[in-house]
This record gives C-alpha cells, sequence and structure tokens, in this order.
C-alpha cells in the first residue's frame, strides 16, 4: 500500500538524484502492483474521484502522486515483468573507452575515423540494450567490452598487440561494485575473451588475480574458447613491433597511428556499478610485463558508494598513481564530484609525474567523466535520457 511504502522510505537517506528517483518509482510500483492497481486509471485521468473504499483520496495525498505518475512517460523508469509484476528502476549509463593517447585528426582517413566510431558505438549499443532490458551492470561492461575485444581496432582480444618475443600477452580485468568482487588475468595468451575470463576468475574461482600458464589451465576448466596465434595477427601490428624491436622501448599502442586498450564501466538500473578493462598492454613488452589493467584500483576499480572507473594510458604510472581507486577515494573521503575527482587524477596528479592516459567513469547517480591529459581518446556514453555519444580527439 502507498502509506506503507512512504512510511518504508528512509527519509534521512542524502537525496541524490538517483534516489529520489527510486523513490518516485517505488510509489509508482506500489501503485501499480499494489492495491491501489485498481484505481490507477482514474487516478492518472484526474487523480481519482475520492470515493474509493478506505484509500486517502484527499488532493494532500494526491497531489504528490500526480508528479510521480508523470515519470511514467519515462519508458526506462519501470521494467514489466510478467502480470502486473513491475520492478521500479533508476536512470542506467554506460561509458567506454577505445585506448587514450596521440591520436591526431590528421593521423585518420575520414574512413578509418567512421570505422572507429561505428565500433564504439557497437560496443556501447551492446550494453546498453543490456541495462535497457533491466539487466546488471556487471553484464553491460562485460558485453561492451567483448565487442571491443573482438574488434580488430583495439589493442584487446584479437587486435592485441605483439610482445618483444611476437606472442600477444593480454590482461583483463572486472569489478561488481555492489559487492567488491573482483577477477583479473595476467599475461594470458590465445584466450579469446580475457574479459570472460577475468569474469569466471571472479565467479567460479576463491581468487582475484590469475597469470600466465595457470590462468589459461583454469580458462580450460570453465570452458572458455580459445584461438590459434593467426587469429589475434595482423600485418599492421607486426610492423608496429618492427618498428621498435631493435630498441629497448616499449610503445602506447595509440601514438599517431596505433590504437589502444579498452574498458567501459556502467550504472544499471537497480543503482549497481560495474567496471572492466582489457588490453593487449605495450607493443615490445618483455619479462612478464604487466600493466595497470588486470590491478584493481589502479586499472579498474568498482564501488557503488562511489563510482566505477576504466583506465588507459602508460600503465607505469597508473599503477604508481593507483589511479582507478584514488578517484574513488576522492570521492568517499573528499567529497568530492565525479569531476573534480577524474580531474585532479588525471589532469593534476598524473601529469605531475609524466602519466599519459584517460579515464571513463560513472558514478552511482549516472554522471559520467570522460577525462584524458592525451591528445586524444577513443570513447563514449549512452544513457537512459537520451545522451548518446562518440569521440576521439580534445
Ligand atoms: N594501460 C595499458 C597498459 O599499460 C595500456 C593501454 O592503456 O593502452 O598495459
Amino acid at each position: 500500500m502507498f502509506g506503507v511504502s512512504m512510511q518504508s522510505i528512509n527519509m534521512t537517506e542524502p537525496k541524490s538524484p538517483n534516489r529520489l528517483l527510486t523513490l518516485h518509482c517505488k510509489i509508482l510500483a506500489e501503485i501499480v502492483c499494489g492495491d491501489w492497481g485498481g484505481c490507477f486509471a482514474p487516478l492518472a485521468r484526474g487523480m481519482g474521484n475520492g470515493k474509493r473504499r478506505g484509500r486517502k483520496t484527499s488532493s494532500q495525498a494526491l497531489s504528490p502522486l500526480s508528479s510521480h505518475l508523470s515519470l511514467l512517460s519515462n519508458p526506462f523508469l519501470l521494467r514489466s515483468t510478467g502480470r502486473s509484476n513491475f520492478v521500479a528502476m533508476t536512470n542506467f549509463t554506460i561509458a567506454i573507452h577505445g585506448g587514450a593517447g596521440t591520436i591526431l585528426k590528421k593521423s585518420l582517413t575520414e574512413e578509418k575515423e567512421k570505422a572507429y566510431k561505428s565500433a564504439l558505438q557497437d560496443a556501447l549499443d551492446a550494453g546498453y540494450a543490456i541495462l535497457a532490458a533491466g539487466g546488471k551492470a556487471l553484464d553491460a561492461v562485460q558485453a561492451a567490452v567483448v565487442s571491443l575485444e573482438d574488434c580488430p581496432l583495439f589493442n584487446a582480444g584479437k587486435g592485441s598487440v605483439f610482445t618483444h618475443d611476437e606472442k600477444h600477452e593480454m590482461d583483463a580485468s572486472i569489478m561488481d561494485g555492489s559487492s567488491l568482487n573482483a577477477g583479473a588475468v595476467a599475461g594470458v595468451r590465445n584466450v579469446r575473451n580475457p574479459v570472460l575470463l577475468a569474469r569466471a576468475v571472479m565467479e567460479k574461482s576463491e581468487f582475484v588475480l590469475l597469470s600466465g600458464k595457470g590462468a589459461e589451465e583454469f580458462a580450460k576448466s570453465v570452458q572458455l574458447p580459445f584461438e590459434t596465434d593467426d587469429y589475434f595477427f595482423s600485418q599492421f601490428r607486426y610492423d608496429q613491433l618492427k618498428e621498435i624491436i631493435g630498441s629497448e622501448k616499449t610503445i602506447l599502442d595509440h601514438s599517431e597511428k596505433k590504437f589502444g586498450t579498452v574498458g567501459a564501466v556502467a550504472l544499471d538500473g537497480n543503482g549497481n556499478l560495474a567496471a572492466a578493462t582489457s588490453t593487449g598492454g605495450m607493443t615490445n613488452k618483455r619479462y612478464g610485463r604487466i600493466g595497470d589493467t588486470p590491478v584493481i584500483g589502479s586499472g579498474t576499480y568498482a564501488n557503488n558508494k562511489t563510482c566505477a572507473v576504466s583506465c588507459t594510458g602508460h600503465g607505469e604510472f597508473f599503477l604508481r598513481s593507483v589511479v582507478a581507486y584514488d578517484i574513488s577515494c576522492l570521492m568517499e573521503y573528499k567529497g568530492m564530484s565525479l569531476r573534480q575527482a577524474c580531474e585532479k587524477v588525471v589532469m593534476e596528479k598524473l601529469v605531475s609525474i609524466g602519466g599519459e592516459g584517460g579515464i571513463v567513469a560513472v558514478d552511482s547517480n549516472g554522471n559520467h567523466a570522460l577525462v584524458f591529459n592525451s591528445e586524444g581518446m577513443y570513447r563514449g556514453m549512452r544513457d537512459s535520457s537520451g545522451q548518446n555519444l562518440t569521440a576521439i580527439y580534445r
């Protein structure tokens, strides 16, 4: 009943937009599914005639309802799960990246630019579809990252760069902000979708981070698909390696004609946050080098209390700066907004030690931040209010 529903709402909770939306939705759900269901139509027309037995129908009781009812016009707020069974939903958001670095307009043809944007849109749509159907943020970020891993344009999964030994060694991680559960893999070879392996580590093992051969053995035990070296080969990546193989340099995969690491963050309709990141690392890496991507707190972090963050850039700097967790901490302990925290870490702290790259982040209210200190970052976001963008340059 409506009265019971109102009492069950803790009025001391902060009135964030998301919480207010949840409150509206709780009330709506009561009206539609509870004893109020039968009088819903008259209520919607003119707030009833006051004759329904035992119901509060004074204008005092009804006027707040009319504003809640107007929310019904937003198809995202109530999701039907069957006959007269509705679940209240809040707003939802997904943001993704495909790497940050020296990405200059002059180095991309119009055709290439279109191809990147369309791949970013596909990944956004894959995640968004899950959120719009009332699915979990965790599934949405996974779907977006799988889509990017399967695309040869990005340095993850199929498009991974070459190591010094002409191999592909991939890192990935995923984190659930509602439980602080996380899974990650480092230096894995021939696994088609490292993010799926990270998810399996989180859900099907007692560990958080597995590496190399052991991680591959685990992938086999949970029947994840493997691919031959040919699947991961591209002439373009090979040429990238050949350019610097004689030197001791490792290079970020995004300078000039190069493309990068992928990641996704999301807030779902139930208020849960998640983040996932996947990469082939840096061209010419050796000695089992591992970057920030599989390190929870550095390359990936999600916490329902604050935000979800996925990073891309020169991993050694992101590791030393514990970037993703630092952003969350600035929000939690200093009360910063998502944007303030992201700007502080990416544009000030990282820059001060020479760290190049960027992040995508969403907070528990559905705000997003796509922040980078490099020339460009392949990025995109889509949310339940209708915002939808993909971009590359500054
Ligand atoms: N952060 C990744 C790494 O250092 C590289 C990237 O973001 O492109 O492995």
